[in-house]
């Protein structure tokens, strides 16, 4: 989905007036873009003068840190909660399999979607 980079956001409005669906508000002089209404139709990043409208790839390595941390935290309150440092990888083990499920997920709704496209 698309993203605002906050401190390049002008505030000029522009986003806002071309999204088709009405998903981009203005909070506090700045685009904000509401996931649950975007349809990625692309047009708000053609269009912003700033090009703070961002692709969300740019977001995955900060997303990875997040899931890391995240993780670490996960195993230190079990951890301490159980008053056992072996209870830290029996959580690891619980996100690593969250995780591979979240991955499979991925995968096959990506198989389905492919069998929409079409051939030319
Ligand atoms: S077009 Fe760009 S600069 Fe203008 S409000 Fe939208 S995101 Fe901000
Ligand atoms: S991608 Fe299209 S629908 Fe989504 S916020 Fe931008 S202009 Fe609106």
């Amino acid at each position: 989905m698309p993203w605002v980079r906050q401190e390049d956001c002008s505030g000029c409005g522009d986003c806002i007036e071309e999204c088709p669906v009405e998903a981009i508000s203005m909070i506090d002089e700045k685009a904000d873009i509401n996931m649950d209404k975007c349809i990625r139709c692309a047009i708000c990043h053609g269009i912003c003068p700033e090009e703070a409208v961002r692709h969300d790839s740019e977001t995955v390595p900060v997303e990875i840190k997040a899931n890391v941390i995240r993780t670490k935290k996960s195993m230190e309150a079990c951890a301490s909660h159980f008053d056992n440092s072996k209870e830290a990888q029996k959580c690891l083990k619980r996100w690593i399999k969250y995780y591979n499920r979240e991955k499979t997920i991925a995968e096959k709704t990506m198989a389905e979607l492919q069998s929409l496209q079409e051939t030319s």
